[in-house]
């Protein structure tokens, strides 16, 4: 008897069928059943230039018969030292420190023992993390406790440590979380240690948008209060808003950065955290007490660098940015149509990311609108995975004109039938 497969993010109880596929090219998957499904959400917002492409399953070939695996703590091999050398052309100045773990929670785990040990080898007591409300950052411990609270994490709340929260910047009410962020950092009995958030995109929490100038200005505000900024590019990086990092279109540079999703291309388990140079400085030392205490066994394996190198070089030799600019006003286009529909609200566009709300009054995740959109879906082959009402784009950049059209048709024969 085969041991039975625990699916994540699955209620198993319900008994929904969960296709199995084969193979996969561009933005394609095909089943074990003979479909060709389109996939409208990069595999869960990993994916960037489409599955399984040449150049980087070819780097994970070659590097995979030459060096498999090998400890880190106090050993160095050429995958990593290429793509250091690589990333410092693609991450933003000032930030030269990189850290290396395998996911965007342990990205994420890292940016917060950073952050305290920053202040710890200091001898400062600083330990407060402030955050924004409907924020996600992972699934792990301390990830889940900076993270919006919830269903999905009320059976480990006794585990989860206490943050601060600011609310989410609505567009028109910025001003709420500005003066929530600056209350917090001038609070000199318990002042905060850092501010993490996800830059212009809060994606698991339901694909809200807030603009750049509010980005600036909670960076600003931390500045002012020596409040260390982290940001979160997990989901936003490597072009998804337009811009390579959506720090960018604030003009800022965190202190810490984390990455993961679209480091390898979406193919392959890696993750990094940047860090500027003070954060590194406060753990350089002749002390070992001060050394960064954090390993996975799998840090920076170097099948896992060589495919995010092959995809620097994909950023580098191919029309990547035209792609993502292209996919911009495709989307562009469907919002005006959008705009039409009666049933259809709150439309919003993050550079390739689309989402809007189909009303609905019940109007939650645990609402009987998402399972049925993401059947309605599924049996016309599109791979969407609404949040709750929220239907949201966020193709891999290879997307055909052809492909996009299918995906915006079935959206809109959504809208009708659920109306
Ligand atoms: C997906 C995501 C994470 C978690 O990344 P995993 O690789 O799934 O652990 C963290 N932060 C953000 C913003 C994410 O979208």
């Amino acid at each position: 008897m085969s041991a039975e497969i625990w699916h994540p993010f699955t209620q198993h109880g319900l008994g929904e069928p969960i296709p199995e596929v084969v193979k996969a090219e561009g933005a394609v998957l095909y089943t074990e059943d003979g479909r060709e499904v389109i996939d409208a959400i990069s595999s869960w917002w990993v994916q960037t230039h489409g599955h399984c492409h040449p150049r980087i399953v070819s780097a994970i070939q070659q590097q995979s018969a030459k060096l498999d695996q090998i400890i880190f703590a106090g050993w160095t091999h050429e995958p990593a030292r290429q793509l250091a050398e690589g990333l410092s052309g693609f991450l933003p100045a000032g930030l030269d420190h990189i850290f290396f773990s395998d996911s965007g929670s342990t990205a994420v785990e890292v940016a917060l023992k950073m952050a305290l040990g920053f202040w710890h080898n200091q001898g400062s007591s600083r330990n407060r993390i402030l955050v924004m409300d409907h924020s996600y950052h992972g699934d792990t411990i301390g990830a889940m406790s900076i993270g919006a609270r919830g269903v999905f994490n009320q059976a480990y709340a006794p585990l989860l440590f206490d943050v601060g929260s600011i609310p989410f910047p609505e567009q028109g009410n910025e001003r709420a979380a500005l003066d929530a962020l600056t209350a917090f950092c001038a609070d000199e009995d318990n002042p905060p240690a850092a501010l993490i958030v996800e830059p212009l995109v809060l994606g698991a929490g339901g694909m809200k948008i807030y603009s750049p100038e509010t980005l600036a200005e909670m960076h600003r505000i931390c500045r002012a209060h020596d409040v260390l900024f982290i940001a979160d590019e997990v989901m936003t990086g490597w072009g998804r808003t337009g811009t390579l990092f959506a720090c960018e279109q604030a003009g800022i540079t965190p202190d810490i950065l984390c990455m993961a999703k679209g480091l390898t291309g979406g193919v392959i388990p890696l993750a990094l955290t940047a860090a500027s140079a003070p954060i590194y400085d406060a753990h350089f030392s002749k002390d070992r007490a001060k050394t960064f205490f954090h390993s996975s066994s799998f840090t920076a394996n170097p099948i896992a660098c060589a495919a995010a190198s092959a995809n620097l070089q994909i950023w580098r030799d191919e029309p990547v940015q035209q792609r993502i600019d292209h996919i911009i006003s495709c989307h562009q286009q469907f919002a005006e149509k959008l705009k039409k529909q009666a049933n259809v609200s709150a439309i919003r566009q993050c550079g390739t990311i689309l989402a809007f709300e189909i009303d609905d009054s019940a109007g939650n995740y645990m609402s009987a609108l998402g399972p049925a959109l993401l059947q309605f879906f599924a049996q016309r082959n599109i791979l969407l995975r609404p949040l709750g009402n929220s239907i949201y784009i966020m193709p891999p950049y290879c997307i055909t004109d052809e492909q996009l059209s299918a995906i915006y048709s079935v959206i809109t024969d959504a809208i009708d039938h659920f109306s």
